[in-house]
């Protein structure tokens, strides 16, 4: 199997990248947009895991470098199975006081930008019956006071479906990955947001499992479930150890 991981320089998507090489992956492909140095220590894991890899800045906003990205990991790798559309980014405030900038660039990094990719990929994709998988969130079906991501992720659900019904049939598995909170920077960002507006309610994790300090390899484990599996299409799956929505 030939992956494309983005994001993948640290947290969750360098916990995919890692997993699936272990678990047998030919070839994973390394995207960035910033870390250079994170993302070649998320290729060195890689390459000890046994995989072929290929460390590949873009940033996946701007669409045209979504295709240059999904291009040099084909030519990389002469083909492509499956993308795991996993980079995303944060701006969290009050809505009221939300910019248009920090609206715009968490639509168009987590929404956009997993489009754009996946446009880009469908091809070949498809040539390998594969798999897309999308990295929502727990906010993008029950909502989080931080509006901007919940609305990205709530679009992703409809992307994840409606990508499930049109290429399904041509043997592309589509599916997305909703975690809870996981132990990442991205995570401390939003922790630190709702200790500044002062919310109540973030500091008991509703939960059913004892200790809830769900770590990006659980996250990792289920994308590469998804990836092996062939008959669950169209699922948001939630990893969040029992968290209640609403
Ligand atoms: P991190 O902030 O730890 O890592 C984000 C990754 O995305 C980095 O590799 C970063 O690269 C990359 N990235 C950000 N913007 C872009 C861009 N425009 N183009 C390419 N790469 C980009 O986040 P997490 O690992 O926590 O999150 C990964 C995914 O999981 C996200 O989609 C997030 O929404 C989702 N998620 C996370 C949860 C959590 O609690 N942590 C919970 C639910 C979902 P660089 O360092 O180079 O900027």
């Amino acid at each position: 199997m030939r992956v494309l991981v983005t994001g993948a320089s640290r947290g969750i998507g360098r916990a995919i990248a890692v997993h699936l090489a272990e678990s047998g992956a030919d070839a994973v492909a390394v995207n960035y947009r910033n870390s250079a140095d994170a993302a070649a220590e998320t290729a060195q894991s890689v390459e000890r895991a046994g995989a072929d890899t290929a460390t590949i800045q873009a940033d996946v906003s701007d669409p045209d470098a979504a295709d240059e990205l999904v291009a040099d990991a084909v030519d990389a790798f002469d083909g492509l199975d499956a993308v795991v559309n996993n980079a995303g980014i944060v701006r969290p405030e009050r809505t009221e006081e939300l910019t248009n900038d920090d609206w715009n660039a968490v639509l168009d990094t987590n929404l956009d930008g997993a489009f754009y990719v996946t446009r880009a990929a469908l091809p070949h994709v498809q040539t390998a019956s594969g798999d897309i998988v999308f990295l929502s969130s727990i906010g993008g079906t029950a909502g989080t006071v931080d509006a901007s991501y919940a609305a990205s992720k709530a679009g992703l659900h409809g992307l994840t479906r409606s990508l499930a019904r049109e290429y399904g049939p041509t043997g592309v598995q589509v599916n997305a990955v909703a975690p809870g909170p996981v132990d990442t920077e991205l995570n401390e960002d939003i922790v630190n947001y709702l200790e500044r507006i002062d919310f109540r309610g973030h500091e008991s994790v509703d939960t059913h499992l004892p200790e809830y300090a769900c770590q990006p390899e659980s996250v990792a484990e289920t994308v590469s479930y998804l990836l092996d599996n062939e008959f669950v299409h169209g699922e948001i799956v939630n990893v969040n150890g029992g968290m209640q929505f609403g």
